[in-house]
C-alpha cells in the first residue's frame, strides 16, 4: 500500500493532504495519480461514488498546472451545480498552499457576470456544469483555447442528463493536444462512445467491477401492487422508526407528490427536484443535512450532488428508466465506511428488471415482504421503549413530581407503563389495526386473502399511439398522467403495442379521460380514446382473474381508508371526478400516525 509521497505529489499538495486528514489514498487515486503525473495522456477511470475520484484528477491537475500563469489551463465538466460547486471547493482545499492558484465555478442560476469577473482575474482551473460553461463561451466570457487538461467528471450522469451535445461544442473550443480525463461510476455504451470519439487510446482503469455496487450495501426488492406504492413506501419507513432515507421517484411531479403526501401523513419529508428554485433546493438540502427532514424525495437528476455520509436507506419508490442510474442511487448510502439498505418498491410487471439490475451490479437481491401492521407496531413500542429508555431526565419535573405521584397512586407499575406507552402507541396501533397484506406473489394475487391486481371497478381503454408514436409503457402513463393530471397510480395497467396501447383507470375516471381525448391532438394527430372491449388480448384473463378475486367492493375496511391517502374512489366521488387531485390527502377526521420524532 503506498502513501502520497509514494505517488510522486509536490510539499504543497502533502502538506493540504496532512491538513485534510487523508492518511492513505484510495484505490483509484493510487491507480490513477501515477499515470496521470506520468504522462500527458488520457484516462478512462471507472470507479464507484464516494471512491476519491476528484482528488485522483484533482491531485495530479494541481500539481500540472502553473499557477503563476493566468492562463486557463484545466476545465472539469460535471453534471450538476452541486458537483461543481464541491469539486471547486476540494480543489481549493487541496491547492490550498499553491501561490497565486485561483479555481472558478461557473454554473446556472447564479450571476452569469459575476463569475466573468471572477474568470476574468485568471483562472487557471474552471470546474463548469456544461450548460454555463456552453453559454459563457459563446458570449465569449472564458477562454479555454489553451487548456491542457480537461476531466469529465461523473461522464455517465451528464450524458444521462443530455448534455452530449454540449460537451461535444464545448470540447470543440479547446486544443486538440490536451489531455482528457474521463470519470465515471458505470459504463453504458454512451460513455464508452465519448472516450472513443474525443479521447486518444486512453488507458484504462478500473476500480472494483465495472458498475458494480458497494459491498456495503445490501438490496431489497418488495414486491406490490402498483397502486399500493406509497402505502408500502409508508411501512417501510415506520418500520424502520430511525430511518434517514432518500426516496427515488421518477419524475419531478411524482417527487413532490409523494413528498407532499407524506408531509401530510405526519412525516418529515423534503422534495428535491429540478422544479424548485435554487434557493428552495439549498434549503432542503441544509435541512436534510441538518436530520431535520428524515425522508427526501428526489428525482435522480436532483439527488447527483447529495454528499450526506448517514444515509441509512435508499427507497426505490419507482425504478429509475435507465437500470445503470440504479448504481447511483444505491450509492447514496453506504458511504464513508457505513452499512446502508437499497431497497426497491416494484409491481409485478418490473420485476424482471431487478434480475437486469442484479447483473449489473453484480450483486443479489433479497426479496423480502412489507412488515404488517403488527410487526410495525411492536418495532414502533420497542423504538419508543428504547428512547425513554436512554431519555435523561429533566429534573425540572422534580418540583411537580408529588402532585403526579398523587394522581397515580393507586397505580401500579405495569399499569403506569401501559398508559404512558399508550400515548403514542394507540396512535400507530389504530393505524394498523386493520392493516391489509400489501405483498403480492408473483402471479398477481395478494399472497394471503386480499384482492388481485385486477379490479372490477376499472375501466380499460383503447389508445391509438404505441410504440411507433415513441411511447413505451412508463412513457406512455407519465404521458396520460400529465394530460389528464392525474396522480401517481390512476393510470395502470399500461400495455404498448407497436401502433396502439391499453390502460386502465378506475370508473370514476372514465367520463374524464374521455371528454378530454374527444378533441386532443399530440404531435399533429388526433389522439383517439376509446373503453376497450377487452381488446388487450392477454389481458383478458387478468379481468376475470381480477374481478373473481376482488373483495374491496363492499366497503371492506383496509388500512389506507384512515390515512386520508388511501380512500380514493370515496374522496374522489366528493370532489367530483373532473378536479384534478393534486393531493391525495386531506381528510381532516384522517387519523395520521404521526412520528414520535420532531
Ligand atoms: P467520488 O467523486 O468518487 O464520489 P469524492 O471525491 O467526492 O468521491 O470523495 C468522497 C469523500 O472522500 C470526500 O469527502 C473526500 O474528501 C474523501 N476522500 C477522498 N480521498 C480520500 C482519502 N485518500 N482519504 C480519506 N478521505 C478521502
Ligand atoms: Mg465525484
Amino acid at each position: 500500500m503506498s502513501t502520497f509521497q509514494d505517488l510522486g505529489l509536490n510539499d504543497d499538495l502533502l502538506q493540504a493532504i496532512t491538513d485534510l486528514g487523508f492518511i492513505k489514498p484510495s484505490e483509484v487515486q493510487e491507480k490513477a495519480i501515477p499515470i496521470l503525473l506520468g504522462s500527458e495522456g488520457d484516462l478512462v477511470a471507472l470507479a464507484q461514488t464516494g471512491t476519491g475520484k476528484t482528488a485522483a484528477f484533482g491531485f495530479p491537475m494541481l500539481e500540472k498546472i502553473d499557477a503563476n500563469s493566468r492562463t486557463t489551463q484545466g476545465l472539469i465538466l460535471s453534471p450538476t451545480r452541486e458537483l461543481c460547486l464541491q469539486i471547486a471547493n476540494e480543489m481549493k482545499q487541496y491547492g490550498k498552499y499553491c501561490k497565486g492558484l485561483n479555481v472558478v465555478a461557473i454554473y446556472g442560476g447564479s450571476s452569469i457576470t459575476d463569475q466573468a469577473r471572477e474568470v476574468k482575474r485568471g483562472a487557471q482551473i474552471i470546474v463548469a456544469t456544461p450548460g454555463r460553461m456552453k453559454d459563457m463561451i459563446s458570449r465569449r466570457l472564458v477562454d479555454i483555447s489553451k487548456i491542457q487538461y480537461s476531466v469529465l467528471d461523473e461522464a455517465d450522469e451528464m450524458l444521462n442528463m443530455g448534455f452530449k451535445e454540449d460537451i461535444t461544442d464545448i470540447l470543440s473550443h479547446t486544443p486538440e493536444d490536451k489531455s482528457t480525463w474521463l470519470f465515471s461510476a458505470t459504463m453504458p455504451r454512451e460513455v464508452a462512445a465519448i472516450a472513443k470519439n474525443f479521447m486518444s487510446n486512453p488507458q484504462e482503469i478500473t476500480v472494483g467491477n465495472k458498475n458494480e455496487s458497494t459491498s456495503n450495501v445490501s438490496h431489497e426488492y418488495y414486491l406490490v401492487n402498483a397502486r399500493d406504492r406509497y402505502q408500502a413506501l409508508k411501512r417501510l419507513s415506520d418500520a424502520n422508526p430511525d430511518i434517514f432515507s432518500v426516496v427515488f421517484c421518477r419524475t419531478k411531479r411524482d417527487t413532490q407528490k409523494v413528498a407532499e403526501q407524506l408531509i401530510e401523513d405526519g412525516y418529515s419529508a423534503g422534495a428535491l427536484h429540478g422544479d424548485l428554485s435554487q434557493n428552495q433546493r439549498d434549503l432542503v438540502m441544509k435541512s436534510f443535512r441538518n436530520k431535520q427532514i428524515q425522508t427526501l424525495v428526489a428525482t435522480d437528476v436532483a439527488a447527483r450532488g447529495i454528499d450526506v455520509d448517514n444515509i441509512t436507506h435508499v427507497i426505490n419508490y419507482q425504478l429509475p428508466d435507465e437500470i445503470e442510474t440504479y448504481t447511483h442511487r444505491s450509492g447514496r448510502t453506504g458511504r464513508a465506511g457505513k452499512t446502508g439498505v437499497s431497497m426497491v418498491i416494484v409491481s409485478k410487471s418490473e420485476v424482471r428488471k431487478i434480475k437486469s439490475i442484479e447483473r449489473i451490479i453484480k450483486r443479489q437481491f433479497e426479496k423480502k415482504d412489507i412488515p404488517d401492521g403488527a410487526e410495525i407496531c411492536e418495532v414502533q413500542l420497542m423504538s419508543l421503549a428504547n428512547k425513554i429508555h436512554n431519555t435523561e431526565v429533566n429534573h425540572e419535573i422534580d418540583k411537580h413530581l408529588s402532585n403526579i405521584n398523587t394522581l397515580f397512586e393507586d397505580t401500579d407499575k405495569d399499569e403506569l407503563i401501559k398508559k404512558f406507552f399508550s400515548v403514542e402507541f394507540t396512535r400507530f396501533y389504530n393505524y394498523y389495526e386493520k392493516a391489509k397484506n400489501l405483498n403480492v406473489s408473483y402471479d398477481g394475487s395478494r399472497d394471503s386473502g386480499g384482492d388481485s391486481g385486477g379490479r372490477s371497478d376499472s375501466t380499460r381503454y383503447f389508445i391509438n399511439v404505441g410504440g411507433k408514436d415513441g411511447f413505451d409503457w412508463m412513457k406512455l402513463k407519465d404521458f396520460l398522467k400529465e394530460q389528464l393530471q392525474l396522480g401517481r397510480d390512476d393510470v395502470f395497467k399500461v400495455e404498448v403495442k407497436d401502433s396502439f396501447s391499453f390502460f386502465n383507470t378506475e370508473n370514476e375516471l372514465k367520463e374524464k379521460v374521455l371528454a378530454f381525448f374527444t378533441d386532443f391532438k399530440h404531435e399533429g394527430r388526433f389522439v383517439n380514446v376509446e373503453v376497450s372491449e377487452n381488446r388487450g388480448g392477454g389481458r383478458r384473463n387478468d379481468r376475470k382473474r381480477g374481478r373473481r378475486r376482488d373483495d374491496r367492493k363492499g366497503g371492506g375496511r383496509r388500512d389506507d381508508r384512515r390515512s386520508g391517502s388511501g380512500n380514493r374512489s370515496e374522496r374522489r366521488r366528493s370532489e367530483g371526478t373532473s378536479k384534478p387531485r393534486h393531493s391525495d390527502s386531506g381528510n381532516s377526521n384522517a387519523f395520521k400516525p404521526r412520528r414520535s420524532r420532531r
